[in-house]
């Protein structure tokens, strides 16, 4: 990424919120590193690194982050109000608005990231197990999925540069 690129304060608040909440961008990198590397042979992390930021840089993205972040922060401090308060609280399996967020997400690099996000959202490794400790008084309701729907769009990424396409919308 170019160390020029002038970075918006919207993108700015989403990578310091996702810091806040404990996900670093190599934890993400590491989930496209294990959703990625058994179909690229020389894949670094530096490589994933590279394909995370990319996806950090789409503004659907950080308000996606900043939307479901915001209502973890209002739920952990029992600040919203019922029936939501509960349902978010204790990330009820039948919500499903964590998962629609997360898909507006996944979809920026076109449909092959919707069976990346199946699989890690099932599989959890990495930080997203970490996200789904309940045990201990954090709400991860909807970061979890935030999360890996960055790590599965990174992935989709990192899938079509290495067949040589550009992703044009990068350079929007
Ligand atoms: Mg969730």
């Amino acid at each position: 990424m170019s160390e020029n690129r002038k970075m918006s304060q919207l993108e700015k608040k989403a990578r310091d919120w996702l810091k806040d909440r404990g996900v670093d961008i190599t934890d993400i990198a590491e989930l496209v590193y294990y959703l990625q590397s058994r179909y690229h042979e020389s894949l670094t992390m530096d490589d994933c690194i590279y394909n995370v930021e990319k996806v950090l840089t789409k503004r659907e993205v950080q308000n996606a982050i900043l939307t479901g972040i915001q209502l973890d922060v209002f739920a952990e401090k029992n600040q919203l109000e019922e029936p939501l308060q509960s349902t978010i609280g204790m990330d009820e399996g039948l919500y499903g608005v964590d998962e629609i967020i997360a898909l507006s997400i996944v979809n920026v690099y076109g449909s092959i990231g919707f069976t990346n996000y199946g699989y890690i959202d099932k599989q959890k490794p990495g930080i997203l197990k970490k996200l789904n400790d309940k045990s201990t008084g954090e709400c991860h309701t909807f970061l979890d999925d935030i999360v890996g729907a960055i790590a599965a769009a990174a992935s989709s990424r990192l899938a079509h540069s290495a067949v040589g396409e550009e992703s044009a919308e990068d350079d929007e």
